[in-house]
């Protein structure tokens, strides 16, 4: 079995110190991904939307500097080939998920240059439906490559968050009967960062190969969602203890 990957960062890029900080810290106890998001789709147009294009410069430096694989998420589709240059994985958020002109534009920019993807389950899509968005990527089915699909919550009135959603892990083990790149992302999924350890484990427990956490080294002073962020210590011991979770999965079904 696969060893878990830990997509963590900030929700948003703030300043060249922000993500380099962050992104040396989630290194340092088991990121294998730092999330670099410059473009924010925000609920609101006041909102801090992202430092957009001035963070394309801060890329190099911080790959030196820290040494993981960058995900930033594409909201545009005239942005994909640009992005593709500088990132390793694209991610298409929940609000995309059925935005089917960026998503095919996603998956051609994918096979032609090898980069990765991350698509989002909609906030009220059905697994079905989301299944149906993936294969507007048209990845090779036995060789899709870094392709990811990230359960993010769905919509519920008894969400236990500020956010209005519910994690909904059934996914992961109804998608494994199709597909086996299936992450979990308990920050959005819960809006909550005292939820994150115990969902990021039953997630793990579910199937998931992997996570994407929000991480921030003052959570409360993130410029989006601060109260889903947990700290770089707290992280450390999310990853510690689903590696855990991971063994003890591969021993239940080993053959
Ligand atoms: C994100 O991961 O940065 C994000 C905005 O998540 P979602 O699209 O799941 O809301
Ligand atoms: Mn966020």
């Amino acid at each position: 079995m696969k060893d878990l990957i830990y997509i963590a960062g900030p929700c948003a890029v703030e300043s060249l110190d922000q993500i380099m900080s962050i992104g040396r810290a989630v290194k340092d106890v088991g990121a294998t991904h730092l999330r670099f998001m410059l473009y924010k789709p925000r609920t609101n147009p006041g909102s801090f939307q992202g430092v957009g294009d001035e963070g394309l410069g801060w890329t190099g430096e911080v790959r030196e500097n820290v040494g993981l694989p960058l995900v930033t998420e594409v909201l545009d589709t005239r942005d994909v080939r640009k992005l593709a240059d500088y990132f390793d994985i694209l991610q298409i958020g929940s609000r995309n998920s059925q935005n089917f002109a960026l998503i095919k534009e996603v998956g051609n920019v994918a096979r032609e240059l090898g980069v990765g993807v991350i698509l989002k389950r909609g906030a009220s899509n059905t697994v079905d439906e989301w299944w149906g968005a993936y294969n507007y990527l048209e990845m090779d089915p036995v060789n899709p490559g870094e392709v990811y699909m990230c359960e993010r919550g769905v919509r519920s009135a008894t969400n236990p968050g500020p956010k209005g959603n519910i994690l909904d892990l059934s996914a992961v083990p109804l998608l494994n009967t199709v597909c086996h790149n299936v992450i979990v992302d308990p920050s959005h999924g819960t809006g909550k960062s005292s939820l994150v350890e115990r969902m990021s484990l039953a997630a793990v427990a579910a199937g998931a190969d992997g996570l994407e956490i929000e991480v921030h080294t003052n959570p409360l002073k993130s410029k989006s969602d601060p109260y889903q962020a947990i700290t770089p210590d707290e992280f450390g011991e999310v990853v510690r203890k689903c590696n855990i979770f991971r063994r003890a999965f591969e021993e239940a079904y080993r053959e």
